[in-house]
C-alpha cells in the first residue's frame, strides 16, 4: 500500500538512467527501510538500483548466494501518479466499481481469478491510475521475507542478495546493474501472476530490417524506368500471410514475425520487424521464410534491390536454466512447501530474468499474484502476496538444506 503511492513510472522516450528521476524516490525509501531492518550493507546508487545482502547464518560454507529481484518502476502505458490503493478486506465476490471513475468495473466475468479470493483481501486502485502491483508486489514480497529472516535467525540460509531495479518496463532493467557488486550465483525475479506460477521460458527475440532500394528518375520522364521503393515495401507487407505467423494469429508456443515500422522515400525504404520464437532454430526458420517472401516480391520489380539484416535482441532463458536444473527444481519445491501447486508457464516476451540468465545469473520468474497489469483494473490478492513471501523463505531454506 505504501510503495504503490510513490510515482515511479519509467519513460520510454528517455535515454537517461534511470529513465525518470522519480523512480529514485522509491529506491531511497527501500534503502532506508532495509537499513531500518538492520541490514547495514544496503546501498542505492545514482541509477536507482538498490543492493543489500542478508549474510548467511548457516555453518555450511558452500551455499550459493541467491538473489531475489523485483523492479521498482511502473509501466508507461497507464498513469502512475497519485495512486490511491484500496484494500477490500473481505472480498464478497461482487463486481467492484472503482470510486474515482465509475466506468472502471472489476468483474468476476472478466477476471475469473477473483473467485479464488472471495473472503480474502484484494487491493485495487481507485479508477484513475494503474495499481502498480507490477512489480511493487514483488518488492513487498522480498521486503516481507527480509523482515522474516532478520527476526528469525534460527532459520538457516546462505547469503541472500536483494536487488531492486529501475526501468524494467522500458527494457533497461539490467542496463546499469553491477553484477560484481551483487555477487549472486543464481536469482529469482518476483514478477509473475497467479499464485504458484513459475516461468522458466521466454521468447528468443531478433529484429529484422529489410532495406529496399528503388530506381529514381524524374517523374515526368520515368516511364518504364522508375521503381518506387515505397510500393515495393507495400507489396512485401501485403505478401505476408494473413491467417498465421503474426502476433494476432498465434499463441502458446507459436512464433511470429511482426512489422513494427516502415520508413522511407520513393528511392529507398526500410521495414523493421520483430521476430519471435521459443527456439533459436525457429528464429532461423522465420528469417529464412521472411527473406524468401521479400525476395520473391522484389523480383517482380526489375531494377529494385533489397538487403536483409538481423539483430539479436534476447534469448530464451531456458537454454541457460537447463544447465542448472536445481534453480527451477528448488523453486517448484518451495512453491509446493508454501502449499500451492506449481503452474509452469512460458512468457511470450522477455523479462529481466532472460537478460540476467545471460549475464551470469540464471534467473526464472516467480509469481506475486498481480492481475490485469498495466491497466486501471489492476488488482492483487493479499493471500497471494503472502504466499510469494513464503515461497522466498522456503527457497532460501531449500538452498541451505541441499548444499
Ligand atoms: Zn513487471
Amino acid at each position: 500500500m505504501r510503495y504503490v503511492q510513490v510515482d515511479t513510472q519509467s519513460d520510454p522516450t528517455s535515454t537517461a538512467h534511470p529513465s525518470s528521476e522519480k523512480q529514485k524516490d522509491l529506491s531511497k525509501m527501500l534503502h532506508r527501510e532495509l537499513l531500518g531492518l538492520g541490514i547495514t550493507n544496503a546501498t542505492t546508487d545514482e541509477y536507482g538500483y538498490v543492493y543489500a545482502t542478508i549474510p548467511g547464518n548457516s555453518d555450511k560454507k558452500n551455499i550459493p548466494a541467491i538473489c531475489f529481484c523485483a523492479h521498482i518502476d511502473t509501466a508507461p502505458d497507464c498513469s502512475g501518479t497519485n495512486v490511491k490503493p484500496i484494500h477490500h478486506r473481505y472480498y464478497d465476490g461482487n463486481d467492484i466499481v472503482l470510486p474515482d471513475d465509475s466506468m472502471q468495473v472489476l468483474s468476476v466475468a472478466a477476471s475469473p481469478y477473483l473467485k479464488e479470493h472471495i473472503g480474502h483481501g484484494i487491493v485495487t486502485a481507485s479508477g484513475l491510475t494503474l495499481l502498480g502491483a507490477d512489480d511493487k508486489s514483488g518488492v513487498a514480497a522480498i521486503m516481507e521475507a527480509a523482515v522474516f529472516f532478520m527476526q528469525n535467525p534460527a532459520v538457516k540460509h546462505g547469503d541472500i542478495k536483494i536487488l531492486f531495479t529501475p526501468d524494467e518496463e522500458v527494457g533497461q532493467g539490467t542496463a546499469k546493474v553491477d553484477m560484481q557488486k551483487l555477487g549472486a550465483q543464481f536469482g529469482y525475479t518476483l514478477d509473475g501472476g497467479e499464485a504458484g506460477s513459475l516461468e522458466d521460458e521466454t521468447f528468443s527475440a531478433d529484429a529484422a530490417i529489410i532495406t529496399i532500394n528503388g530506381v529514381i528518375v524524374h517523374p515526368g520522364y520515368a516511364k518504364d524506368k522508375l521503381v518506387n521503393a515505397l510500393k515495393v515495401a507495400g507489396a512485401i507487407l501485403d505478401a505476408l500471410p494473413k491467417n498465421e505467423w503474426s502476433p494476432e494469429t498465434t499463441e502458446k508456443t507459436q512464433g511470429f514475425v511482426h512489422p513494427t515500422a516502415v520508413n522511407g522515400i520513393a528511392e529507398k525504404a526500410t521495414i523493421q520487424f520483430i521476430v519471435r520464437d521459443f527456439t533459436t532454430t525457429g528464429l532461423t526458420a522465420h528469417h529464412r521464410r521472411l527473406k524468401g517472401i521479400a525476395e520473391e516480391v522484389v523480383a517482380k520489380f526489375p531494377g529494385a534491390a533489397m538487403e536483409y539484416a538481423t539483430q539479436e535482441q534476447y534469448r530464451n532463458m531456458k537454454q541457460v536454466l537447463d544447465q542448472h536444473p536445481q534453480v527451477v527444481a528448488y523453486a517448484e519445491e518451495a512453491i509446493q512447501r508454501a502449499g500451492l501447486s506449481v503452474k509452469k508457464e512460458s512468457i511470450r516476451g522477455g523479462t529481466d530474468g532472460s537478460r540476467f540468465s545471460y549475464i551470469g545469473m540464471p534467473c526464472p520468474n516467480i509469481f506475486t499474484g498481480m492481475q490485469n497489469i498495466h491497466s486501471k483494473l489492476e488488482w492483487i490478492g493479499t493471500k497471494d502476496m503472502a504466499m510469494a513471501a513464503a515461497t522466498i523463505v522456503h527457497l532460501a531454506m531449500i538452498w541451505e538444506e541441499r548444499s
